[in-house]
């Protein structure tokens, strides 16, 4: 076998609008080991996101024929859409330090079946008010896309109990904190003698 990537991996998931980009931005900022995954996705790029940084933007039948050649360590559909982690995407950003994966519930059981030892992190909205007021602020959803992530955050926060940990956030400097202490403690586990093997 080749050796092996040593970073951890780190899965983050939370209902449309339940405040990841920041907790995440907050977190990566002071934290020089955390590197991001760029997925793919066949989803139009919102004002300001740009192809190779927050995505790669591909058409659905480029993102079906890297499916059919086996290119995505997972891969699945969201609001309609295709999104997914391209195998040599994890395997560079693990070989620079702890990868970060911002993916769905399925996305998570994907990754935790070839990586048991995966750290997976569920952000939760302190209520569905809040989730509500949060993507109607953020101005750039239809009506329909708004609807259908309603729905779509009470069936994920229905699965949050298959994450190893869950953070409310509530107030945003100790959801922060939290996670800087996961992360902490899963990096003092992963460096203990006999961890990964
Ligand atoms: P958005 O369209 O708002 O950027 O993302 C929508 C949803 O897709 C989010 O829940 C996000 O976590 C999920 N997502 C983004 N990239 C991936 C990926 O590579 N794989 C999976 N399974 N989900 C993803």
């Amino acid at each position: 076998m080749s050796p092996a990537p040593a970073g951890l991996i780190i899965v983050v998931s939370a209902p449309s609008g339940g405040g990841k980009g920041t907790i995440l931005q907050r977190v990566s900022q002071g934290d020089l080991r955390l590197r991001h995954t760029v997925s793919v996705t066949t989803r139009a790029p919102r004002t300001g996101e740009v192809d190779g940084k927050h995505y790669y933007f591909v058409n659905r039948q480029t993102f079906d024929r890297w499916v059919d050649e086996g290119r995505f360590a997972e891969w699945a559909e969201v609001h309609g859409q295709r999104y997914g982690t391209l195998r040599a995407e994890l395997d560079r950003v693990r070989g620079a330090g702890d990868a970060v994966l911002e993916l769905d519930i399925q996305g998570m059981r994907s990754i935790r079946g070839i990586h048991p030892d995966a750290v997976t992190i569920f952000l939760l909205p302190p209520s569905m008010e809040t989730l509500e007021e949060r993507l109607r602020n953020r101005g750039d959803l239809s009506p329909e896309t708004l609807a259908i992530r309603l729905r779509n955050a009470e069936a994920e926060i229905a699965t949050k109990n298959e994450y190893t940990h869950a953070i409310v956030n509530d107030d945003l400097d100790a959801a922060v904190a939290e996670f800087q202490a996961i992360l902490r403690a899963e990096r003092a586990r992963a460096a203990q003698p006999g961890a990964n093997t």
